[in-house]
């Protein structure tokens, strides 16, 4: 039996998952994300959540030795163990500006999961995407290659020749945060003036729409010109996105997912390899983009994908 944990701004998830059994999430759990207490708050609620997912299958905790953790970065690094600096749940962060309940600069994950259980992989929740496409999903097979999840933000894992990159803080992949347009209206959550998540991040969408990002693409989807319009800019700007990752890593394949894109993906996949396919062929002939092999259900496996 292993744990399989991923932790969101707004809510937890756990499953138990028998190593005999792949792709099976047993016992799970959801619960809104810890706020408040000490800075370990989430670890402990992981730890506590693992143990209530095991009485529930009436299995000694003490079997539950292995825990993939599916997080939001950016991470930092105390000693050899990954904490979240993830704006959205660590209120005490400089230039936060969120109602938060706590005054907490990081939250330790590792460390404390390393006192309960002898293996702990934590990873970006995009990177742990990106592992269950590459065993399950529509990136099987293929050595250099990308997930890219459009969603209320934009996420990204990255792989070349096989190896998964992580970087020095495994803060590898944060695309959502690269500047690929000089528009300088939207501010990202992260405190970027026109990032790409700022830019096209269904939550700024929102804001900026001032109605439900589903609202526009179904005018967009019904002819309406207007829509289009917006809908064609969108996936220009995320196309450069694609394009830029594409030309630095000589990527493959790009699976895309999340629920912005996968609601939507008769209308962006075709715009979207437009762009992508418009610059330079030597390099992006070669690249295709395709939707996550496992849908919805990406997120779902990524923390197992970890521990599998
Ligand atoms: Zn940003």
């Amino acid at each position: 039996m292993r744990a399989c944990i991923d932790i969101g701004g707004t809510k937890v998830s756990v499953s138990l998952n028998d190593a005999a059994r792949p792709l099976e999430l047993l016992a799970t759990r959801h619960e809104p994300t810890a706020h408040s207490g000490p800075p370990e708050a989430v670890a402990l609620q992981c730890i506590r959540m693992v143990d209530e997912a095991c009485a529930e299958l009436r299995v000694d905790p003490a079997v539950v030795q292995a825990v993939g953790v599916a997080a939001p970065g950016p991470f930092v690094m105390r000693g050899d163990c990954i904490e979240l600096a993830t704006p959205n749940i660590c209120g005490g962060l400089p230039g936060s500006g969120r109602q938060l309940p706590n005054d907490w600069r990081t939250a330790p994950i590792e460390a404390p999961l390393r006192r309960r259980f002898t293996r702990v992989r934590v990873e970006n929740d995009a990177v742990a995407a990106l592992e269950a496409e590459r065993l399950w999903g529509a990136l099987q097979g293929v050595e250099h290659c990308a997930y890219v999840t459009w969603s209320t933000g934009v996420g990204c894992g990255l792989c070349v020749g096989g190896k998964v990159l992580r970087g020095k803080n495994g803060n590898a992949g944060h695309l959502g945060h690269a500047f690929v347009s000089d528009n300088d209206q939207v501010v990202c959550g992260c405190g970027n003036v026109g990032d790409l998540e700022a830019l096209v991040g269904g939550n700024s969408l929102e804001r900026r729409l001032g109605e439900p990002a589903a609202a526009l693409f179904a005018r967009a989807a019904q002819g309406d010109a207007k829509a289009l319009a917006m809908v064609d800019e969108l996936c220009r700007v995320m196309g450069r996105a694609l394009y830029d990752i594409t030309a630095i890593l000589d990527l493959q394949r790009i699976s895309l997912g999340g629920p912005v894109f996968l609601m939507n993906q008769a209308l962006l996949l075709p715009r979207l390899s437009t762009e992508l396919h418009s610059h330079l062929p030597s390099m992006t002939e070669g690249c295709e983009l395709v939707p996550a092999g496992l849908g919805r259900r990406t997120g779902d496996f990524g923390a197992l994908a970890l521990v599998g």
